[in-house]
């Protein structure tokens, strides 16, 4: 089915790993130019070499989403560049390992600076460019986390929770001009395991902590996603195809969510 994302324009936070990567790949793959923006260049850089990205279909740039000059820097580049922007997913982030007992006022403050600032500071400075394009839509990347609260992950639980919200009353404001959706992940194999896997390592291969770990939270499909499969939700609810579909939170997650909603 062809997505009809030929020559238009997306620009994608965090492209340098994972979730973003792939989607980065994805698009690309679909014809469409990409603007991308990650904290560490040199990290970036290599990551799109190894895709063998083509240069004139993207504008790569360093750039901390919650510090809003270097957001405005990246689109105003970007649309530049590409003649406008009819595309954006708020992806760049990661998640704090915290229990209640643990965290402090400043870790749920950092959160919301990441999951807030970073998410309001992209989408406000990508509005004018969104509002001006026939076919806009915003794809904000969550977590199963923000319905289903894990223990260990309060602060990233109750941030995604709230960033839920906000990207409902995105759908609300922004329409009908530009549609904006959730996609909520569950366990995803990407840097973020990786990191904690070899923070944890003790002669476990990743193949085994993986399926212990799909096991142990009782993902239906009996093993992690991969980010590829995250990419074509993505980029299907990117895509004019589905031109019906506003509001709505989508979960990838291999039937981790327990939750009926
Ligand atoms: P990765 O760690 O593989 O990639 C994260 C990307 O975001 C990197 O490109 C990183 O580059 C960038 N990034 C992180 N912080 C910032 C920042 N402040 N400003 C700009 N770029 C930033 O993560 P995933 O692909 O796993 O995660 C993608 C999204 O999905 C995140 O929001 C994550 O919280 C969410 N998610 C992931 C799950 C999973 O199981 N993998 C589960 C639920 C949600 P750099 O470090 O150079 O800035």
């Amino acid at each position: 089915m062809d997505l009809h994302l030929a020559d238009r324009t997306v620009l994608v936070t965090g492209g340098s790993s994972g979730v973003g990567l792939a989607t980065v790949a994805t698009l690309l793959e679909e014809g469409a130019n990409v603007i991308t923006c990650a904290r560490r260049p040199d990290v970036l850089e290599k990551a799109l070499a190894d895709l063998g990205a083509p240069a004139d279909r993207v504008l790569a740039m360093s750039c901390d989403v919650r510090d809003a000059g270097q957001v405005r820097a990246v689109v105003e580049a970007g649309a530049a560049r590409f003649g406008g922007i009819d595309g954006l997913v708020n992806n760049a982030g990661q998640s704090r390992m915290l229990g209640l007992d643990q965290a402090t006022v400043d870790d749920f403050r950092d959160e919301l600076d990441l999951k807030f600032g970073g998410v309001l500071n992209v989408t406000g400075a990508a509005l004018p460019h969104l509002r001006a394009s026939d076919a806009a839509a915003i794809v904000t990347i969550n977590a199963v986390l923000a319905r289903q609260p894990e223990p260990r992950l309060v602060t990233t639980s109750a941030a995604r929770a709230g960033l839920l919200n906000l990207t409902k009353s995105m759908a609300s404001e922004y329409a009908p001009d530009i549609r904006v959706n959730s996609v909520c992940l569950g366990l995803i194999d990407t840097g973020q395991w990786r990191r904690r896997f070899e923070a944890d390592e003790n002669g476990t291969l990743y193949e085994a902590f993986e399926s212990d770990l799909a096991a142990d939270r009782g993902i239906s499909l009996g093993r992690f996603g991969r980010a590829e499969e995250v990419a074509a939700m993505v980029v299907t609810l990117l895509s004019p195809r589905a031109s019906y579909v506003t509001g709505a939170a989508l979960d990838v997650c291999g039937g981790v969510a327990r939750y009926v909603a």
